[in-house]
């Protein structure tokens, strides 16, 4: 029990910030997340909000301009603001990733030139593995930079599913910089590459990267899921994350780091959208009436809702213990993986439940458990499937338990 209460107890700056970011929450992000749902619209406004809250910057370091605050904290914010809508911890998600690559393994140079920036979300970042041929097996990217005689280098290649693909001024991006390398990740670099947000077409020191109309999908609306396409872009060598000399054929480890937390703010997301699928199935249970009485007062109802409950809770657990042992510089590559599966499991789980819980209402546009139920199973894929993190949780295992 009291290791329990130490998971989820709060500092009063942490609960300072929760009841802020819950308020916004409960004003802008609920009462608007449907109009731009339908519209597939990016929420600015929403968005120009989050940046005078400071959310860009809530584990930017405040001599950057942040509020430099810890992953944990960090955590909390993401499962509140993913239970308005999950798209708007998207806008956050990607960018807070960059600014981890930044803090940790960017040069001095290129945090006092980017993280200023970030920290009011007067730049936003994307984060971009992923290739048209692969998302899971990293290693088998095919993008490349090559050095050029000026101090560039020319990235060539086509990258997918980049959300924030558009919108973002920054993207971090892992191409080969070594394609013969032997193992591949030997030969992969992150480059931080600059662009315009906004234009499909960059020009000047830009040109060569190109975004193409954003991909449509079933859910996770609003915020943009785009292809990239690096056409002789010229990346000055600078830009290579943590500095050329440092950086060349360090980018699969430093990204796989930044997977690490990303996958303790993904698990935050599956809570975030569980929590707010079982306060829905409460309160809709209570108030649909069935053979004479309301449908919470039938046995198999309350049994779905106390899974709920129980399945909400531990997934917390799980995310809280993952952030907490990070924070406090432990390994955490195990904790993060069980995290990311069973709270984006959960998250799909409870939403289905709540769905059913709905009848047919829950099928119809009038009611929020229907946008739920399309934006829920992205979290089993992002940031590495099911199968992905059983495979982290397997090998992590092993090395733990070795005979
Ligand atoms: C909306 C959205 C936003 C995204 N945003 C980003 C982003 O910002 N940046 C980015 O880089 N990527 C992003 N992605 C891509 C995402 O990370 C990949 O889709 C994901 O890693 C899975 O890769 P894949 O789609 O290529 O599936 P594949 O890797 O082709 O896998 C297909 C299936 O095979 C399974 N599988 C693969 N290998 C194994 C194995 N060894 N053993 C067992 N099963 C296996 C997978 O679990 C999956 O079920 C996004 C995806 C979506 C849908």
């Amino acid at each position: 029990m009291a290791a329990a209460a130490q998971l989820t107890d709060r500092t009063d700056e942490q609960k300072a910030i929760i009841e802020m970011v819950r308020d916004f929450v409960e004003k802008e992000i609920l009462p608007n997340a449907e109009h731009y749902d339908h519209e597939d619209e990016f929420p600015a406004p929403i968005v120009d909000q989050m940046k005078e809250l400071g959310l860009f910057g809530i584990t930017i370091p405040e001599e950057h301009g942040g509020l430099g605050l810890d992953l944990t904290t960090y955590t909390m914010v993401v499962e509140e603001l993913s239970r308005g809508w999950i798209s708007i911890s998207g806008v956050v998600n990607t960018h807070f990733i960059g600014s981890y690559l930044l803090m940790k393994f960017g040069t001095d140079d290129q945090k006092e030139r980017f993280l200023p920036k970030m920290a009011t979300g007067e730049i936003r970042a994307a984060f971009s593995l992923s290739e048209p041929e692969l998302g899971s097996d990293v290693q088998a990217i095919k993008s490349t930079a090559k050095s050029t005689d000026d101090g560039f280098y020319e990235v060539n290649g086509q990258k997918m599913w980049v959300t924030n693909g558009l919108m973002s001024g920054l993207v971090f991006v892992l191409v080969k910089t070594d394609p013969a390398a032997d193992p591949p990740y030997k030969g992969m670099t992150c480059f931080i590459t600059e662009k315009e947000p906004g234009t499909s077409e960059n020009e000047g020191d830009w040109k060569g990267l190109n975004v193409p109309p954003k991909i449509k999908k079933m859910g996770y609306k609003g915020v943009e899921s785009t292809e990239l396409v690096y056409d002789g872009y010229r990346c000055p060598a600078e830009n290579i994350l943590g500095g050329e000399e440092a950086g060349l054929g360090q980018g699969f480890t430093q990204m796989m780091d930044a997977l690490e937390v990303g996958r303790v703010n993904v698990a935050a997301r599956g809570v975030g959208i569980a929590q707010r699928a079982l306060e829905l199935a409460l309160r809709y249970s209570q108030e649909r009436k069935t053979f004479g009485k309301p449908i919470a007062q039938h046995q198999a109802i309350q049994f779905k809702l106390a899974d709920m409950a129980t399945k909400v809770d531990a997934a917390r657990l799980l995310t809280m213990r993952a952030a907490r042992l990070k924070d406090a510089g432990e390994r955490s590559d195990l904790e993060a993986g069980m995290a990311k599966l069973f709270a984006s499991e959960t998250g799909k789980e409870v939403v289905e439940d709540s769905f059913r819980i709905h009848g047919g209402y829950g099928y119809s546009k009038e009611y929020e458990i229907e946008r739920l139920y399309r934006d829920a199973p992205l979290l089993l894929i992002g940031e590495g499937t099911s199968e992905i993190q059983r495979m982290v949780i397997g090998k992590k295992l092993l090395q733990r338990h070795r005979i």
